[in-house]
């Protein structure tokens, strides 16, 4: 099996990223694992392919980490139309990210109803449902192994050939081209560090190469810089083409042109719509615009 190849910082903090990291690669490593489970049945609609990008749906979704705490999500809902790309963004905080969670079944909602094309994810198993969803999470994890390794990992059946063009498009082609063994280049321990820029995009080639329906992103550009950001807009264009898309941006730039933004505060959705018609309606969503220059100082 593999290791994990971690950032250690200080000792608390680097008991809490091996226990993050084990998570994600037990996340990774389901997904990537296809075969039925005893009692599975495939509770999504006949009629539609596996292949087709879903609708996704949140209904009055509510949920908390704690029985009894502050809810983390209050009366959540909203739609992502089929085959759309929706950004949601929102203050640290704001429970973006446990929105991915719950879709992914991380967690169950205390109350409401999460549905995939109109079928609840509570009527889908768990291992059919993941293997739908591609997630680039925010702390991409990188295994211990060869380059090749780390893509195989959720798409056991890439040629080399995939694997190189989809290390390009996401700006990782110098990697294989600088490495005497090409793909074989080690990660290990005692191999080439990557940063964290460099990491997520080889989450982003991970998730590319497993073409599922559905993309959920969680702050997929915040360590790259500008110029590989462009480069990651383009491809995640071209990828969306075919999928339903669900990105939650701190860089607003990343998802400026997207179908449909949604602004979170506090669990809940408190406007929605497009880049151009949130800097008019929202405050909250042209302070963040401004901050980041993307929008004049009204
Ligand atoms: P965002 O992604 O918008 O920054 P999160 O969804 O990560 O927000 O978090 C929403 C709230 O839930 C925050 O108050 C956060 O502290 C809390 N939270 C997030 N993850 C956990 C967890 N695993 N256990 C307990 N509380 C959590
Ligand atoms: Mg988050």
């Amino acid at each position: 099996l593999f290791l994990l190849v971690l950032p250690i910082g200080s000792a608390l903090g680097a008991f809490v990223q091996i226990q993050a990291g084990l998570a994600a690669l037990d996340r990774i490593q389901e997904v990537a694992r296809l075969e039925p489970e005893a009692g599975d049945e495939d509770g999504l609609t006949p009629g539609r392919t596996a292949s087709a990008a879903p609708e996704v749906r949140f209904d009055g979704v509510s949920f908390g980490y704690d029985d009894g705490g502050e809810p983390v999500l209050a009366d959540l809902s909203f739609s992502v139309p089929a085959g759309s790309r929706t950004a949601i963004v929102g203050p640290s905080g704001a429970g973006k990210s446990t929105v991915l969670g719950l879709l992914e079944r991380f967690y169950e909602p205390a109350g409401g109803t999460i549905t995939y094309d109109g079928v609840p994810l509570t009527a889908i198993p768990r291992r059919e449902l993941r293997s739908r969803l591609g997630l680039v999470e925010q702390e991409a994890p990188v295994l211990s192994g060869t380059l090749a390794d780390n893509l195989r990992i959720s798409a056991p059946d890439a040629t080399p050939a995939r694997m190189v063009s989809a290390l390009e498009s996401v700006g990782l082609g110098d990697l294989v081209e600088r490495s005497e063994t090409g793909l074989g280049l080690n990660l290990g321990e005692d191999g080439v560090r990557l940063s964290g820029g460099q990491r997520q995009r080889l989450a982003w080639a991970r998730v590319l190469l497993a073409d599922r329906p559905v993309l959920l992103m969680d702050e997929p550009t915040s360590a790259v810089d500008s110029r590989t950001e462009q480069l990651l807009q383009r491809t995640l264009s071209e990828a969306a083409r075919s999928r339903t898309v669900v990105v939650v941006a701190h860089r607003l730039s990343t998802i400026a042109d997207f179908d449909r933004i949604l602004v979170m505060d506090r669990g809940r959705v408190v406007a929605s719509g497009t880049h151009a018609t949130l800097v008019q309606s929202s405050a909250l969503y042209r302070d963040m615009a401004v901050r980041q220059r993307l929008v004049q100082h009204a």
